[in-house]
């Protein structure tokens, strides 16, 4: 692997700058201090804000997890290696997706399935 590319530090920034990313959403997401009434339009513009909220705290939650499975697999000695095919996943793939699970071929067949 190239000395440019360390995936754990990778791994880490990626992972610090979703957990803010999260931490910013649930900030947004409480709204203890508003009242609870209001007009009919703006609930339904509130709801779906929250549906936007939502849809990206389980992006960004679901991101973590696998940013944790692939710093684990760092650990492992597992990094880097296709988890179906156990061939090497190309360090090109990696660089672009650091928490890439398996090679193109697998991904694609994946989702193909
Ligand atoms: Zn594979």
């Amino acid at each position: 692997m190239p000395k440019t590319f360390n995936a754990e530090e990778v791994l880490q920034a990626l992972r610090a700058d979703y957990v803010k990313r999260l931490s910013a959403l649930h900030k947004d997401t409480h709204h203890m201090n508003e009242p609870v009434e209001k007009d009919f339009a703006e609930q339904v513009v509130q709801r779906e804000n929250d549906d936007v909220m939502n849809a990206l705290d389980v992006e960004a939650k679901d991101l973590v997890m696998r940013i944790d499975n692939a710093l684990l697999r760092i650990q492992s000695g597992e990094y880097g290696s296709c988890l179906r095919c156990g061939c090497k996943i190309p360090v090109e793939r990696l660089q672009a997706v650091p928490y890439a699970e398996y090679c193109i071929n697998c991904a694609e067949d994946i989702v193909r399935k």
